[in-house]
C-alpha cells in the first residue's frame, strides 16, 4: 500500500530516478518512493547498447564531456563539474559493478550484460531503503500547501482512489508524454519534441545494394535546404535502407532539429576516400598504374582498406569496365574515381526505420531549472531530471551519463532540503 502522504516522490524508474531516489534515500533513509507507470523499470537500460549498456563514457573533463551533448552543451558545465564521467565509474565500484573501458572510450559493465547495471542500480535502491511501486504511473500534480497534491493512476491502488502528497516531486519520465504534461502544468514550457540519434535513409540509391559493407574514416556532410551545413568523420555502415553507424548518428544527433524541420529531405556528400587529398588521391592512382598496371580494375583496389564491394560499386557509377587493366585507365576516368571516392552525393529521404541509440531532443528547457541542485526555478521542491530535460547527448554512454548526473545532484540537494522522515507504509523492496 501508498501511504498518502509522501516526503519524496520520484516518478520514473529509468536510470535518472533510479539514480535520484538512492541518492535522497542513501543520505537520509527511508521515505522515498519510485514509481514506475510499467512492471518493468529500468527497461532502456536493458535493451541499451545491444544488451550490454554502455553506462557512461572515458572522457574525464567536464570542458570536454560538455562537446559530446548537442542539446546542453555549455550549460552543462557544472553539473558536470560536480558529477561526471569518473564519479559514475567510482559510484558504480562502490555499489559492486566494475566497468571496463573499451578502445573507444565507451564503458560497458564487465559482465558485457546489462542486466548486471539493471540488478546493481535495483539492488542499490533496496539497500538506501527506496521503496518502488511498478504499475503505477503519476497522472497529475498541483502545487498544494506542503508540496503537491498527485493523482496516480494504476491496478495497485485496487479501487483506492490514487490522491496522494508529496513533499518533493523528482520528474524522471523520460520522453513519456506523461511526464511532459505534468510539467506543463506545472507552469514549464516545453521545447517541442523531435528525434535524435538515427540512421539516415538514401531510398532508392544504388549504394544501398552495398548493404554491410563499412568503412572508417567517412567524412559526412550533409546539406540542409535552409543553407545550414553539419559535418562529421568516423566510421559508417552502409544498410538496406541508408546509412547507419557513430558518424552518422552523430551527424544525425547535432542536425536533429534542423533534419525535423525539412522534413528528413537535404543532401549529403560523402568522402569514402580517408581523409586523402585530391592530390595524395591522383598519387595513389598514379602509383597503381605503375605497381598493378597488368591486373584488372576490378579486382586490384587503389589502396588496401577501400572495400571491394565499395570500389567495383564505384567503377560500375563511374562506367569503368571492370576488366579495363589498370595501365589502360584514361585521365577522364580517373577523374570521374576520384571525384566518387571524395565527394559521392546522395539523396537523404527520410529517417531509418529504428535509430541505434533513440532519444528524444527538446523537453523543460535547461534555463527553467537551477542546475546547481535540478530543482525548477518556476515550483519550488520540484526537481526535474534526465531525457524529460532539453538535454541529449551523442551516442558513446553520453546519454546514461546526463542521468547519472542530474539525477544524484537532484538526490543530494532533496536529501539536504529535507528531511527526509522515515514513514510507514508499502514496503515493497526493489
Ligand atoms: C534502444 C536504445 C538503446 C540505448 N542505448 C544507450 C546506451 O548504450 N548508452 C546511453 O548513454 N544511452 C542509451 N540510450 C538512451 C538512454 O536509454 C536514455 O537516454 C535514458 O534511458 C533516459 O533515461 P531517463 O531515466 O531520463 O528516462 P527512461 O529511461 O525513459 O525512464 C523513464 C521511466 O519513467 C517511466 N514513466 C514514464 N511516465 C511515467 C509516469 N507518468 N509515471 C510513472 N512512471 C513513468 C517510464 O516507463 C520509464 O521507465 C538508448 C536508448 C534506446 C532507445
Amino acid at each position: 500500500m501508498l501511504p498518502e502522504r509522501l516526503p519524496v516522490l520520484v516518478a520514473g524508474g529509468g536510470p535518472a530516478g533510479f539514480m535520484a531516489a538512492i541518492t535522497a534515500a542513501e543520505a537520509g533513509g527511508r521515505g522515498v518512493h519510485l514509481l514506475e507507470a510499467t512492471p518493468e523499470p529500468l527497461h532502456k537500460v536493458r535493451i541499451s547498447g545491444g544488451g550490454r549498456c554502455n553506462v557512461t563514457h572515458a572522457c574525464w573533463d567536464p570542458r570536454e564531456l560538455v562537446a559530446h551533448y548537442p542539446r546542453g552543451s555549455r550549460a552543462l558545465r557544472g553539473p558536470f563539474s560536480r558529477f561526471a564521467a569518473g564519479d559514475a565509474l567510482a559510484w558504480f565500484h562502490e555499489h559492486g559493478l566494475e566497468l571496463v573501458e573499451e578502445a573507444d572510450g565507451r564503458l560497458f559493465p564487465r559482465s558485457n550484460r546489462s542486466s548486471s547495471v539493471v540488478d546493481t542500480l535495483r539492488r542499490a535502491a533496496t539497500r538506501a531503503g527506496v521503496t518502488l511501486h511498478t504499475g503505477l504511473a503519476l497522472q497529475s500534480a498541483a502545487p498544494a500547501p506542503d508540496g503537491f497534491a498527485l493523482q496516480l493512476r494504476g491496478q495497485q491502488l485496487s479501487g483506492r482512489s490514487g490522491g496522494v502528497t508529496a513533499r518533493r516531486l523528482v520528474l524522471a519520465t523520460g520522453s513519456h508524454p506523461s511526464g511532459r504534461r505534468v510539467a506543463a502544468s506545472l507552469g514549464h514550457s516545453l521545447v517541442p519534441p523531435v528525434p535524435s540519434l538515427f540512421t539516415l535513409a538514401l531510398a532508392g540509391e544504388t549504394l544501398l545494394a552495398l548493404a554491410g559493407v563499412a568503412m572508417d574514416p567517412v567524412g559526412l556532410t550533409l546539406e540542409l535546404p535552409d543553407g545550414g551545413i553539419q559535418r562529421q568523420r568516423g566510421p559508417v555502415l552502409i544498410t538496406h535502407w541508408g546509412l547507419s553507424g557513430p558518424a552518422t548518428l552523430r551527424l544525425t544527433a547535432f542536425a536533429a532539429r534542423q533534419l525535423h524541420a525539412c522534413r528528413y529531405r537535404a543532401r549529403l556528400r560523402v568522402d569514402w576516400s580517408g581523409g586523402r587529398s585530391q592530390t595524395d588521391l591522383a598519387e595513389l592512382f598514379q602509383q597503381a598504374r605503375g605497381a598493378q598496371a597488368r591486373r584488372q580494375l576490378g579486382n586490384a583496389r587503389p589502396w588496401p582498406e577501400l572495400s571491394r564491394r565499395l570500389w567495383q560499386h564505384l567503377l560500375a557509377e563511374a562506367g569503368a569496365m571492370p576488366e579495363r587493366r589498370w595501365a589502360e585507365l584514361t585521365r577522364e576516368l580517373q577523374g570521374h574515381l576520384i571525384r566518387s571516392l571524395s565527394d559521392s552525393c546522395y539523396a537523404v529521404s527520410g529517417r531509418g526505420p529504428f535509430g541505434e541509440e533513440f532519444v528524444t531532443a527538446g523537453g523543460v528547457p535547461l534555463g527553467e531549472v537551477n542546475l546547481t541542485t535540478m530543482e525548477s526555478r518556476l515550483q519550488p521542491g520540484l526537481f526535474i531530471v534526465g531525457e524529460l530535460l532539453d538535454v541529449d547527448g551523442i551516442t558513446g554512454g553520453f546519454n546514461f551519463q546526463h542521468c547519472w548526473t542530474s539525477g544524484w545532484i537532484a538526490g543530494q540537494s532533496i536529501s539536504g532540503s529535507t528531511s527526509v522522515a522515515e514513514i510507514s507504509g508499502s514496503d515493497r523492496r526493489c
